[in-house]
């Protein structure tokens, strides 16, 4: 079946002289890796089409993998082909143009809560979209080429949406398909220095947070960061979102969740956990993602102590009927 798909994204490829490749909002490594992976690997493949991004957002920690923020004219969409990479949802598109071409292709490992593509290759057992184009690359070699260049964005993806290929979804298949990117050269040294090296600055705001860590009855860590707070310690809120990954490794703490305030009145939280599945209790707030990684906005300190404790309860009645996993 997914061979059969990748096969009608090809042809599809082939069939427009143009393409244009969007991702999701508040960019992570997988978004800008595939985005600018796929985008090098065709211009390469097909050095006489037009291969464009849209995208309206940044991420500055990935500024190191290119630039990927260009903006098409309206004109540059007649007759394109839109492919949108690791989007679940039309909402979450960085951009509003994509169905103003003439073809649009969704490539995700998110469930596939929308099939908003005219093509639709979803497979959210997954680890990274990254993961699915390297696939898609290796899988036609005839057709379509990687160098170094693309190889270090895919695999970038790969990393980071895998936890460094820590989570349930890392499967024989993605350590294969990140073996074969590294034989293009890959380096790896200086990709950790770029992405888990932080300024002295961040380490201290991370320790002051780490006190400030608080846990739920049942155990679900969790830490509010407000703008006055953020603002005070020169963070930026991208800094500050990437914290959650400080509350990963406490016993017993199988989810935790960060709550930033976005200054606009609204608070971005950031939901992991580990055997536990987050992704219902992160749609019931308007949010979604992975089964132990979601995203979800909440919009007022009632709405964030209600989460916290759906939280709590989902974690309670979870380590009832499953006290082996403590
Ligand atoms: P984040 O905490 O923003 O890194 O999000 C974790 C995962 O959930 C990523 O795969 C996001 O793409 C996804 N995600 C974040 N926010 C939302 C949302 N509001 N709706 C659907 N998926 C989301």
């Amino acid at each position: 079946m997914s061979g059969d798909v990748r096969e009608r994204i090809l042809d599809s490829i082939a069939g427009h002289r143009t393409v244009i490749i969007s991702r999701h909002t508040r960019p992570d490594g997988d978004a800008v890796g595939s985005t600018l992976g796929l985008a090098a690997a065709l211009r390469l493949s097909f050095p006489d089409k037009r291969i464009l991004l849209d995208n309206a957002d940044r991420a500055d920690y990935l500024a190191f993998l290119g630039d990927e923020t260009s903006s098409p004219s309206d004109g540059d969409y007649s007759g394109a082909l839109v492919i949108v990479l690791d989007t679940a949802t039309e909402a979450r598109i960085s951009g509003d143009r994509f169905r103003r071409g003439d073809m649009l292709v969704k490539i995700d490992h998110h469930p596939n809560l929308e099939p908003y593509g005219d093509i639709n290759w979803v497979e959210d057992g997954r680890s990274s979209t990254c993961e699915m184009i390297a696939d898609l690359c290796l899988s036609f070699p005839g057709v379509l080429k990687l160098d170094r260049r693309a190889a270090s964005c895919l695999y970038t993806g790969m990393v980071t949406d895998s936890g460094r290929f820590r989570y349930r979804e890392v499967s024989p298949g993605t350590l294969r398909t990140a073996a074969a990117l590294l034989e293009f050269g890959v380096d790896t040294e200086r990709l950790f220095a770029e992405l888990y090296s932080e300024s002295f600055q961040v380490l201290r705001f991370r320790a002051e947070l780490t006190r400030r860590i608080r846990l739920t009855p049942a155990g679900v860590a969790w830490i509010k960061i407000t703008s006055a707070f953020r603002e005070k310690r020169g963070i930026s809120l991208e800094e500050a979102s990437n914290t959650v990954g400080i509350m990963d490794a406490i016993r017993g703490s199988l989810i935790w969740l960060v709550f930033v305030e976005n200054g606009d009145g609204s608070i971005r939280v950031r939901l992991r956990s580990r055997f536990v599945e987050v992704e219902r209790l992160a749609a019931a707030y308007g949010g979604g993602g992975h089964a132990c990684a979601c995203g979800a906005t909440v919009h007022s300190v009632g709405e964030q102590k209600a989460l916290l404790a759906d939280a709590d309860a989902l974690l309670a009645g979870f380590k009832k009927e499953h006290p082996e996993l403590f």
